[in-house]
């Protein structure tokens, strides 16, 4: 059946639920004042190393934290953020936070990398480049230390410019993450042309790999690639024990998920680090792995 299969591919390709504005639950001028009076915060998830078990990074993630203390996940707002020409505001309010909150972390002398998401419009044009450069002047945080998290889609969706925008990004020095990696049928020909550091393979392929072969089999072929090429190698949505042991089986560098943590506001992070030390601890790499 034609149409079903074309449906079906289609949402495949898509990375998130249809963008239908939540309307019901907040208007546009809900959203665009939610973002002025700085109702959108910064949530961060631990990215960390997957044979020693040390914190090297986390991931900004947005959440609309409402004045009743109720709270919207992103895949709610984002999307309205980007179809209704709110989301270079947004960025720009999250990477001003991150960068902020990686100067205090710095000060503290823990030394993060900061992950953070860019929409496709980012990579439209070179004002969000000339944007970030000037923010993060203000702050104690150098290129070096900051991840643009980019989708397989978003950059295919306009190459001509992307290729232009991310080439600057990383003279400037910034680490360049394709997200979500394995979901996004893009052609290997692109992507090669684009200067990626890291890349992260989508949770779809993690998520219970220990358990099923095809996924094993995805899983560490995306991974041994990468490695080659020189990326840094990243697993998103690790909530199994099997699933981290399996990802130090293939090298894979970085591990991100529930297993780890959810992502917290800031300030909660140093504590969470020392309540969390023991149980770190036990996640390295057993002798026999080494
Ligand atoms: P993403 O960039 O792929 O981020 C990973 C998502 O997976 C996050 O969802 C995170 O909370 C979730 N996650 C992490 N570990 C696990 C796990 O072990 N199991 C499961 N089931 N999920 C896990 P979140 O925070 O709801 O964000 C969803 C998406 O919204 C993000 O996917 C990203 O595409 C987008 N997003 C979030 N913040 C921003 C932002 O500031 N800007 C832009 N443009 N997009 C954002
Ligand atoms: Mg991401
Ligand atoms: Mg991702
Ligand atoms: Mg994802």
């Amino acid at each position: 059946n034609l149409p079903q299969v074309a449906s079906a591919l289609s949402g495949l390709n898509r990375k998130q639920p249809a963008p239908a504005p939540d309307l019901a639950k907040f208007s546009l001028n809900d959203l665009r004042t939610a973002i002025q009076n700085g109702e959108i915060q910064a949530h961060y998830q631990p990215k960390l190393d997957v044979r020693t078990g040390v914190i090297k990074g986390v991931e900004a993630l947005a959440r609309w934290v409402r004045p009743d203390g109720s709270v919207i996940p992103p895949n709610r707002f984002i999307p309205v953020a980007e179809q209704y020409g709110m989301i270079h505001d947004l960025t720009l309010r999250i990477v001003e936070q991150a960068c902020a909150q990686a100067t205090q972390w710095n000060k503290r002398g823990l030394r993060l990398s900061m992950a953070i998401n860019l929409s496709p419009q980012q990579l439209d044009s070179d004002q969000f480049v000339d944007d970030i450069t000037k923010l993060i002047e203000r702050h104690a945080v150098r290129a070096d230390q900051i991840v643009w998290e980019i989708t397989e889609s978003s950059v295919v969706a306009n190459l001509g410019t992307a290729l232009g925008v991310l080439a600057r990004m990383r003279l400037k020095g910034f680490g360049l993450s394709i997200d979500d990696y394995g979901t996004g049928f893009s052609s290997m020909q692109q992507l090669a042309r684009i200067p990626f550091t890291e890349l992260k393979v989508d949770r779809s392929f993690v998520h219970g790999a220990a358990q099923r072969e095809h996924l094993r089999v995805i899983l560490q072929s995306a991974l041994e690639m990468a490695n080659r090429l020189n990326l840094v190698t990243v697993a998103e949505g690790v909530e199994h024990l099997e699933d981290w042991r399996l990802l130090q089986d293939f090298g894979c560098v970085l591990g991100q998920g529930y297993l780890i943590a959810r992502p917290m506001p800031g300030p909660d992070l140093p504590d969470w680090l020392r309540k969390n030390a023991q149980y770190l601890r036990t996640l390295h790499c057993e002798q026999s792995r080494l």
